[in-house]
């Protein structure tokens, strides 16, 4: 069996190698306040771990204890990187509150039992709470997540939480080993067979944390430059060259393609400035986003241009979806930043395609026909083209409620 100062040697080299892997993920990452929680951790994991190791400058009576409390604080820091990784409220106050009332316990402990309890099993007990909070950020995070639909990459989330609660339940489990069999010092040194069985599974456990905590962070930045690189950062919706890509992908199914363009955006942005454009162009793309029915692609195809891929959907879908979604965006109240309320309108062309078409640029131009003859029969309204007859189907002028389109008006094309 090693002995105590081999065991805590082994474990603040360990922390030392955790502290500079830490290190350079802040530093490659100055902006991510996460990654600057997860290398303070490791800070005062490695402070703690010298702590105790310097047991003959700093009795270890007083030393180990200090040590405990600060390690419990660094697994509140490793839960704070994660709560501000999620977007979740990342004050240290909670963390550290934790730490504080462990310490207090354990004094009290000793102090009131006039030195019989040593409260090191306080200090498990304790160190357990801030793993717990880490588990449970995690989790949060990514039911979060898969509500909205995002990162549903990301794997390694759920495994850190597995090995958060691993370690969090292996503290729980060694404190009533403490409680009942407390640690004897012998010149200064704990005696104990416990504390040397368990404190390798715990250095381990600790480094596994540090590590997967890592990987998660390296596995969100992935993500993000591969969401980055095939979506518009301003609306979320897919990128030119992502929504031409979803067209190649679908397979020879039929369906129908939606070019959308908002109405007069020069002027919305002249009265009411940039900003307010841009919140206007999320608001639309949040409306189409709701709108959509399952297995549609929409994509942001210029600058106020949207495309729509509906491979589930025939000519009269389309038209029934996008007479709703000219009604709740017409409906919907974008603010100014001096809180002027103003509303905008779209014109839409749709063609419908069938499994057999595989020039793109050609439903591309009978779509962007028919959303000119919507912007030229007065805007605010959806025109659809059969690229076979070319037969206009004007359908601007219906509301929901006010019947259907069913007999297309001719139009020249
Ligand atoms: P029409 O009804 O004929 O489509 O008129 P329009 O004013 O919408 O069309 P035009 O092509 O003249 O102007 C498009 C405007 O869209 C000009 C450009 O400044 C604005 N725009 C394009 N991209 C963005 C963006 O990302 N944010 C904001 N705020 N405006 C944008
Ligand atoms: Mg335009
Ligand atoms: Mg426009």
């Amino acid at each position: 069996m090693l002995d105590f100062t081999t065991v805590f040697v082994f474990s603040t080299a360990i922390s030392v190698f955790v502290c500079i892997v830490c290190g350079l993920a802040w530093w490659n990452d100055a902006t991510g306040l996460e990654t600057r929680h997860w290398f303070i951790a490791s800070l005062l994991q490695l402070t703690s771990g010298l702590l105790i190791i310097l047991n003959d400058v700093i009795p270890l009576d007083i030393g180990g204890y200090i040590g405990a409390i600060i390690s419990n604080a660094a697994s509140g820091y490793l839960a704070l990187g994660y709560r501000q990784l999620y977007g979740q409220d990342a004050r240290a106050r909670g963390i550290l509150f934790v730490s504080f009332w462990t310490g207090t316990a354990v004094y009290l402990t000793k102090f009131l039992s006039g030195g019989h309890q040593d409260g090191i099993w306080l200090l498990y007990l304790g160190g357990s709470v801030n793993l717990i909070v880490a588990a449970q950020a995690v989790c949060r995070g990514l039911r979060t997540e898969k509500l909205r639909g995002e990162n549903q990459r990301c794997r390694y989330g759920r495994f850190a939480a597995y090995i958060l609660i691993g370690y969090a339940s292996a503290y729980i489990i060694i404190s009533p080993l403490a409680f009942f069999d407390p640690v004897q010092f012998v010149d200064g040194k704990p005696v104990s067979l416990w504390l040397q069985v368990t404190t390798i599974p715990l250095v381990l456990l600790n480094m596994a944390a540090y590590l997967v905590t890592l990987v998660v962070k390296l596995e969100r930045a992935t993500e993000r430059q591969r969401h980055l690189a095939s979506h518009d950062g301003l609306t979320g919706a897919l990128n030119r060259k992502a929504f031409y890509d979803a067209w190649s992908h679908r397979a020879g199914q039929s369906g129908v393609l939606v070019v959308i363009d908002i109405d007069h955006f020069k002027s919305v942005n002249d009265s009411y400035g940039h900003h307010a454009g841009d919140d206007a162009l999320k608001a639309f793309s949040e409306a189409v986003k709701q709108a959509l029915p399952p297995g549609a692609v929409f994509g942001r195809v210029g600058g106020e241009e949207f495309a729509l891929l509906l491979t589930s959907s025939d000519a009269r879908e389309a038209e029934n979806l996008l007479q709703d979604l000219r009604n709740v965006v017409t409906g919907m109240s974008v603010k100014a930043r001096d809180d002027r309320a103003f509303s905008i309108s779209f014109s839409a062309g749709y063609v419908g395609f069938d499994p057999s078409e595989t020039d793109m640029d050609r439903i591309f131009a009978a779509a962007d026909r028919a959303l000119y003859a919507a912007k030229n029969g007065g805007r605010d309204r959806v025109v659809g083209i059969d690229p076979g007859s070319l037969l206009w189907r004007d359908v601007g002028h219906l509301r929901s409620g006010e019947g259907s389109p069913a007999n297309p008006a001719q139009m020249s094309a």
